[in-house]
């Protein structure tokens, strides 16, 4: 580990090779999903080939040997992050899944009338319409601490928000639309110091920097392995031990009790398997554990130096290019991301355009509307890079980017905008 990363990293992954699509593509939209490497996809079908039955359940061989590996799977991503022995690892269905759960139960426990929840401006809607509907239901209010014109939150503002009504906040780590690392050590200290619990989105940091729990040190992280180089439809939350002990379930049924009967009240088991109802994706666990000991192969200095190199080539790129303009400030910290608009041409004329040279990249608001207001911009053209893209990947949209012009959103459709 801690080799530069180049081009033979592409070898690691099935997307590349000849005839597949990333072999004419130059794929940049790794912040909403990464390509997965044969360990990932090799470890799906070794699953369902030598281990697959249901977990927890079955009281035969295999049953125990799918069990095992699912918690061996918690117990690499438990390491990968650095949690503690007794902290939880949850599976879930990804960040979304993870923050509705937290919204659902720690937040209709803690949060009550009259009382705040803290978000940021520039929260995608999967950590903010889940405690916009808290907040509807319980008669609390949203405080929304804003977003400077550099793309980032002043944490004096944030720590303003705080006080003695504000029972949790729920920040994003890294922005998906422009790439700002929040300082979240120091936010969630903050929230600790005025007594909130802290729940941290982490779906755009975990590919792209070691995830260290402790020295982070929220109550709740989310995260999703899709946007890490595991299979989609899979993800963690992190809980600090003990605190969703005594909280109702989110789902209940099958895995989730100690015994049900007629008139008793029912007993439902303590630990993750309280918080996963139903027949879990193994899977997708043990697809997720791959792509944590995958990245660790890599190394996460090399990691970060190459998206460290990508993010300095797309500036200097973009900066050649008359109308081009970078919002935020993407070299200030490890994101792997570039989000620019073009003076005078809608982001789907540019996306468009791209796409006629075989180049994937997101436009739009990103999952982030009331961001993009406050940001004053119909949307924006986003680059995001994942482990295996090249300065050549830059060098095509640069030269993509020369010919563009205003097109038929820019007409036609000059202020409509997309998710
Ligand atoms: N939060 C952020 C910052 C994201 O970028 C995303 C994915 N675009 C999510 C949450 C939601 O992740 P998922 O769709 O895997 O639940």
């Amino acid at each position: 580990s801690g080799k530069p990363l180049d081009a033979a990293v592409r070898d690691d992954f099935p997307f590349y090779s000849t005839g597949a699509p990333g072999a004419a593509l130059a794929y940049l939209d790794n912040a909403a999903t990464t390509q997965k490497p044969a360990a990932v996809l090799n470890a799906l079908i070794d699953y369902y080939t030598n281990a697959n039955s249901n977990v927890g359940r079955g009281y035969y061989q295999l049953a125990m040997t799918s069990t095992e590996r699912h918690d061996a799977a918690r117990e690499t991503v438990r390491q990968a992050i650095g949690a503690g022995a007794d902290d939880d690892i949850i599976f879930t269905g990804g960040t979304t899944h993870g923050v509705n759960l937290l919204a659902a139960t720690i937040g209709r426990r803690v949060v009550g009338k009259g009382d705040r929840v803290v978000v940021t401006g520039m929260e995608h809607n999967s950590n903010l319409l889940p405690w916009r509907r808290l907040c509807e239901e319980s008669a609390s209010e949203l405080t929304v601490v804003p977003v400077g014109a550099d793309g980032a939150v002043d944490t004096a503002d944030f720590a303003a928000a705080l006080g003695p009504d504000v029972p949790l906040v729920a920040i994003i780590h890294v922005s998906n639309v422009l790439g700002t690392v929040n300082p979240v050590k120091e936010m969630v200290a903050a929230a600790h110091r005025s007594g909130a619990y802290a729940v941290v989105d982490g779906a755009q940091a975990v590919a792209h920097g070691h995830t260290d729990i402790r020295d982070i040190d929220p109550d709740f992280y989310c995260f999703s392995a899709h946007k890490m180089y595991g299979p989609m439809g899979t993800g963690v939350l992190y809980a600090r031990h003990g605190l969703l002990t005594d909280l109702q379930p989110y789902q209940v049924g099958g895995g989730t009790v100690k015994g049900v009967s007629a008139c008793e009240p029912v007993r439902y088991v303590g630990g993750p398997a309280r918080w996963e109802a139903g027949t879990p994706d193994v899977a997708g666990a043990v697809g997720l554990a791959a792509a944590c000991d995958y990245l660790e192969s890599l190394g996460w200095d090399a990691v970060r130096a190459h998206d460290e190199t990508l993010v300095r080539a797309a500036s200097d790129m973009l900066a050649d290019i008359p109308g081009a303009r970078i919002i935020g400030a993407p070299a200030a910290g490890p994101s792997g991301l570039v989000s620019f608009v073009m003076d005078g041409i809608h982001p789907y004329d540019v996306g468009g355009h791209l796409d006629k040279h075989a180049i994937a990249v997101r436009c739009g608001v990103h999952c982030a509307s009331t961001f993009l207001d406050d940001l004053g911009l119909l949307g924006t053209v986003r680059l995001s890079f994942g482990v295996y893209n090249t300065i050549e990947d830059l060098a095509r949209v640069h030269d993509a980017l020369r010919t563009v012009r205003p097109g038929y959103w820019t007409s036609e459709q000059p202020t409509t905008r997309f998710l």
